[in-house]
């Protein structure tokens, strides 16, 4: 794989996530808890991207402390094991995916195909039990350390479940990747008229210590508000609110096209540009904000070709405040 520079420190610690691998569905590392009454399906998983712990460690503290389903059936889920089985805080970013990204295989033409890596193979374990999922929260982290993101995708379903949830304070309504379909794009969850529903949380940076409380917030909600628990159970691992959320329509990736794509600045995430201002250089290839108050959404330090560098967005306005 190649290398991406790394100057965050790794403060959380990887959960031994062995006791999970029988799991009790069939697809190793997949458990489920069905509670016998009437109630949505509802999944978390973790792990989509092998170095990001703190989905790992909300899923383990659930599994820890035994939280079963009032209603319905709950699904947890450690996705990209043997990814994570390569985690090595002495060099943490390599560990992302063995062969290729995982969340960008997520549609039946791929899926289905004749292609084959370590990650697809997985994907095609795990495919038949997504199909049996009514509601997703997929937990990710993120390589700078920039606020939690809820990224919606670009549906209204998918914006008033973000709003229902609350948190985090920016929500991001954005259409993926050119590299590929996410997991939480996939069939149902990203067709307006299915009654599925997926979100994908980015709680912080991969290891910094807050992201896992954020991940286990963002965990507990999902579950409270589709009624898979109440609040007291809920209660004392909830984080604070914030006062209000802030919806980023992402309107366009920058997709690297050279082998020598640049940022002009060392970008972290959320800056807001003027129409006109430099954000990097492709090959020769000058790239600009397209509009003013362009803000930045996860650049990326994996740089190569067909991969995103950056997705641009803008505020929108005179939205609702949430929560
Ligand atoms: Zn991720």
């Amino acid at each position: 794989m190649q290398r991406v520079p790394n100057d965050h420190p790794v403060e959380l610690v990887a959960p031994d996530i062995s006791p999970y691998r029988e799991g009790n569905t069939g697809v190793p590392y997949f458990t489920s808890f069905d509670s016998g009454q009437a109630g949505p399906h509802v999944a978390l998983t973790a792990l989509v991207h092998g170095n990001e712990l703190c989905g790992a460690i909300a899923l383990d503290h659930l599994l820890r402390a035994e939280v079963r389903p009032q209603s319905g059936c709950l699904t947890l889920g450690f996705v990209n094991t043997d990814a994570y089985g390569a985690f090595d805080p002495e060099d943490p970013t390599t560990s992302r995916f063995v062969d290729e990204d995982f969340n960008r295989l997520w549609s039946p033409a791929i899926l289905g195909g004749s292609r084959q890596s370590c990650e697809l193979t997985r994907a095609r374990e795990i495919w038949p039990l997504i199909d049996t999922v009514d509601h997703l929260l997929d937990i990710h982290s993120m390589q700078n350390r920039t606020p939690p993101l809820m990224m919606a995708g670009p549906l209204d379903k998918s914006l008033e479940l973000a709003r229902a949830i609350a948190t985090p304070h920016f929500v991001v309504r954005d259409s993926g990747h050119a590299a590929g379909p996410r997991l939480r794009d996939y069939g149902g969850f990203a067709e307006a008229f299915s009654p599925r529903s997926a979100l994908l949380v980015e709680c912080g940076q991969h290891w910094e210590e807050t992201s896992a409380a954020v991940a286990i917030d963002a965990a507990y909600r999902f579950l409270l508000h589709f009624g898979l628990v109440d609040e007291e159970l809920a209660g004392p691992h909830l984080l604070p609110l914030p006062a209000s959320q802030a919806v980023i329509a992402v309107d366009r990736a920058v997709t690297v096209e050279t082998d020598r794509f640049e940022f002009v600045q060392d970008f972290r995430g959320l800056e807001v540009l003027a129409e006109g201002d430099p954000i990097g250089m492709d090959g020769d290839r000058p790239v600009t904000a397209p509009y003013d108050d362009c803000v930045l959404i996860m650049p990326s330090r994996r740089l190569w070709p067909g991969q995103t560098a950056v997705r641009l967005g803008r505020i929108e306005r005179g939205e609702p405040a949430a929560g």
